[in-house]
């Protein structure tokens, strides 16, 4: 089958390879019908994430139609329209119990690359480098879905495949940045990055009852596109100042919550391996106003800061200072897929939240390099690019 593959820091091809099969019971195998690129990509692409190995396929957000089931399977039948979660959890331990799959225990097999530099290895995530369990990804004509009673959802029909697709990642990441400020009705709520996981987060705090939702990017056609989809305020950071803006905005107080969805590069955060790249990056983060850094220093005193763009390394400059002495609390990590999707999809169905807009640029798998392309240089107005194999 073909499928798009890794090759070395910002080089992507797609490969033949072998078709995936079932490999323990649980496991189910997709034929994959759309699968998007992602923000979260570009860092694998770019070597910011540790343990790319050539050849890894990519791809992690996506849907399909299962075409095979392990014989422990009971949620899945064949031909089922699926949204599978992005992370891997097995439903079983303590983390997975608790609603907080992202943490599972159990579906990471390869811990050891991570375990050294955060403590602890979270889950697996499909197609997200070895460091997150080496799973193959969705940019593929099949892929397998380990733990597939836990993570593979049947999808409403009527959902069309390029609106649903989001429902794999970036709208339960979304929903979990505005969830983390634990909003209770009135608030102001600043957004930072205005790609697909920053305007999921901005209609998610929209529908837990904010107030007021101010999204803020440097990209004209993005800003555009979430003040006439979503009815937020903007602020063009290339334009004026964030800080001083916010704080107009707010009669002086700051915003009561802010999220970053941004992520590492925009931050010069450093790569893990290569201290080239961290002496670089390092250069990089002291002249560039980062997303963390603002959100720290624009948040009202007592607010929240919730934090779901991916950072893998060390960033420095990060205002500890501020966000100790203006008793902000500060949330943050990889979503709980499981947890969001089946509450999601009823939003989805009843029309509360439609990510249709997200796919700008539907395309065949034998596009996906120039899919990256255009998505990572932020051309053409692109949101998402979204694969069809
Ligand atoms: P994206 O690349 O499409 O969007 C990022 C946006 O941030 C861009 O529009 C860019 O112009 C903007 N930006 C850059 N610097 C900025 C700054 N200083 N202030 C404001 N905006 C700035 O990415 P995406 O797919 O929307 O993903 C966003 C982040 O969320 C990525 O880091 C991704 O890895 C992360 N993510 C996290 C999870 C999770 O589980 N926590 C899941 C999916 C994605
Ligand atoms: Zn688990």
């Amino acid at each position: 089958m073909k499928a798009l593959c890794w090759e070395g820091v910002g080089k992507l091809a797609v490969r033949d390879v072998p078709e995936p099969t079932i490999q323990k019971d649980g496991d189910a195998i997709i034929r994959v019908r759309a699968s998007s690129v992602c923000g979260s990509d570009l860092h694998l692409i770019n070597g910011y994430l540790p343990a790319m190995r050539e050849g890894d396929i990519l791809g992690h957000e996506f849907m399909g139609e299962v075409v095979e089931v392990g014989p422990a399977v009971r949620n899945s039948r064949i031909g089922d329209r699926v949204v599978v979660g992005s992370g891997l959890a097995c439903g079983g331990c303590w983390y997975c119990r608790t609603e907080q799959y992202s943490l599972c225990d159990n579906s990471n097999p390869q811990p050891d690359l991570t375990e050294k530099l955060w403590g602890h290895a979270p889950a697996g995530i499909i197609g997200y480098s070895q460091a997150s369990g080496g799973f193959a990804g969705s940019h593929a004509e099949y892929v397998r879905v380990p733990y597939a009673d836990v993570g593979v959802f049947p999808v409403p029909d009527g959902v069309p495949d390029d609106a649903v697709v989001f429902a794999s990642d970036a709208m339960p990441t979304g929903w979990m940045a505005a969830d983390f400020c634990a909003l209770s009705g009135g608030e102001v709520v600043a957004v930072w990055g205005a790609g697909a996981v920053g305007q999921m987060a901005a209609r998610s705090a929209q529908l837990l009852d904010a107030e007021r939702v101010i999204v803020i990017d440097r990209l004209p056609e993005r800003l555009a596109a979430a003040a006439a989809r979503l009815g937020v305020e903007t602020i063009d950071y290339s334009q004026v100042d964030a800080l001083e803006a916010l704080r107009e905005m707010t009669g002086g107080r700051g915003p009561d919550a802010c999220i970053e969805a941004v992520g590492m590069e925009a931050h010069g955060a450093g790569p893990t391996y290569g201290y080239d790249r961290v002496k670089q990056a390092v250069r990089l983060q002291s002249d560039r106003p980062t997303a963390v850094r603002q959100a720290i220093l624009a948040c009202r005193k007592g607010g929240t800061v919730s934090i779901v763009g991916v950072f893998s390394g060390f960033v420095d400059k990060f205002p500890l200072g501020a966000a100790m002495n203006k008793a902000l609390v500060l949330r943050m990590g990889q979503m709980h897929a499981q947890r969001y999707i089946p509450m999601l999809l009823q939003r989805l169905v009843d029309g509360q939240i439609d990510p249709g807009y997200l796919t700008t640029h539907p395309m065949s798998l034998a596009d996906g390099p120039r899919g990256y392309e255009i998505f990572e240089k932020k051309q053409d107005g692109c949101l998402r690019a979204v694969l069809h194999p």
